[in-house]
């Protein structure tokens, strides 16, 4: 099908949200009726759309899992290049500003995101993917209180080098002191520390490092974190920002900066935001962390009462049937039987 034809299948609605290049609509199928976002590309209008970008975005319709918002399509024509993607409803920033308390959530809802953020940022590292924007506007949220990383890839897709990245890619205040150093051969890491101060975000309401230059978020970060020396981390002076006078801040106590964080929690912080990135928990060791204990027993809890109410609601069905339709007949051979659950 062309790309103009495949736009008309899609109904426009309101306006979801606008960055820095591109516009996001709520979208309807007109075939379905199913809502979308329709993430609409501004093209440079000389350059037209370089198909390397179409190869990479395309590669995105591959990454499917459910904390990763799922991309439908990809439409192509002259003009713009519309992406489909899966229908949430907000992102993480909008969701704090609204239902936080001062912008802060419950704890027990922070882990449950936390828990869906670090799957998700898994999925990607085991993909060979790097998402390098992950702030809590790019956080997708539903009324299901799922989670799903979105805005993903397209850096990379739109002309920056894969192999010598920049150090202009991720957002500021979430962007990790080793790329604020100048480093180009980052990894994995990056998205660890963004994440760490994501949760921070979440319990206090507030951005963690709130800088307004790179000197100025090198420096927050430095405040609380502690200067880095060569003898904490070496080969530190050899990065291209690194600057020998900048003051040397001892280390705080982040239980202190976060009291609202509980010690277990704390010390998954820590290793989250550690500043050497060598040092950074991996998504998939953060996963194990005792941390998330309770919350995987409660999830458990959960599946079993629901597998137990449907075994339930089966049994009750059969019966009910037994005593109507099926008088004549004995009702206890269809019966299920919990041994079998
Ligand atoms: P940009 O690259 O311009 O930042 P994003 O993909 O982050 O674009 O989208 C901008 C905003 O639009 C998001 O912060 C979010 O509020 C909204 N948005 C994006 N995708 C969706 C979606 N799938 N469902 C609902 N809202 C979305
Ligand atoms: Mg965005």
């Amino acid at each position: 099908m062309d790309g103009k034809r495949q736009l008309n299948s899609f109904q426009q609605l309101e306006k979801l949200g606008e960055g820095t290049y591109a516009t996001v609509f709520k979208g309807r199928n007109r075939h379905t009726g199913e809502f979308v976002a329709l993430k609409e590309i501004h093209l440079d209008s000389e350059e037209g759309t370089p198909s390397t970008a179409i190869r990479e975005i395309s590669l995105m319709k591959e990454l499917k899992h459910e904390n990763i918002v799922a991309l439908h399509d990809v439409i192509h024509t002259e003009s713009k290049l519309m992406l489909v993607f899966e229908y949430m409803d907000g992102d993480l920033k909008k969701y704090m500003d609204t239902h936080g308390d001062h912008g802060a959530l419950k704890p027990m809802l922070i882990k449950s995101f936390m828990y869906q953020l670090l799957k998700g940022v898994d999925f990607c590292h085991q993909n060979r993917v790097l998402h390098r924007d992950l702030k809590p506007q790019n956080l997708l949220i539903n009324s299901k209180g799922q989670l799903k990383l979105g805005d993903f890839g397209l850096a990379r897709a739109f002309g920056i080098p894969v192999n010598t990245f920049s150090n202009e890619v991720v957002t500021l205040w979430y962007r990790a002191p080793d790329v604020l150093l100048g480093s180009r051969t980052y990894n994995t890491s990056i998205d660890i520390w963004s994440v760490g101060c994501i949760m921070a975000e979440m319990y206090s309401g507030r951005p963690l490092f709130p800088g307004t230059t790179n000197e100025d978020q090198m420096l927050r970060i430095f405040r609380i974190m502690g200067t880095p020396t060569e003898h904490t981390w070496p080969g530190i002076s050899q990065f291209p920002e690194y600057k020998a006078t900048v003051p040397r801040y001892p280390a705080q106590d982040l239980h202190q900066i976060l009291p609202q964080i509980d010690p277990v929690g704390i010390d998954l912080l820590r290793k989250l935001l550690q500043l050497r990135p060598e040092l950074r928990v991996s998504a998939n060791d953060a996963l194990q962390h005792p941390w998330f204990n309770d919350l995987i027993h409660h999830q458990q809890a959960a599946a079993l009462q629901q597998q137990q109410q449907q075994v339930a609601a089966q049994q009750a069905a059969l019966q009910s049937q037994a005593r109507g339709g099926y008088q004549q007949q004995s009702a206890v051979g269809q019966q299920p039987s919990y041994e079998n659950y």
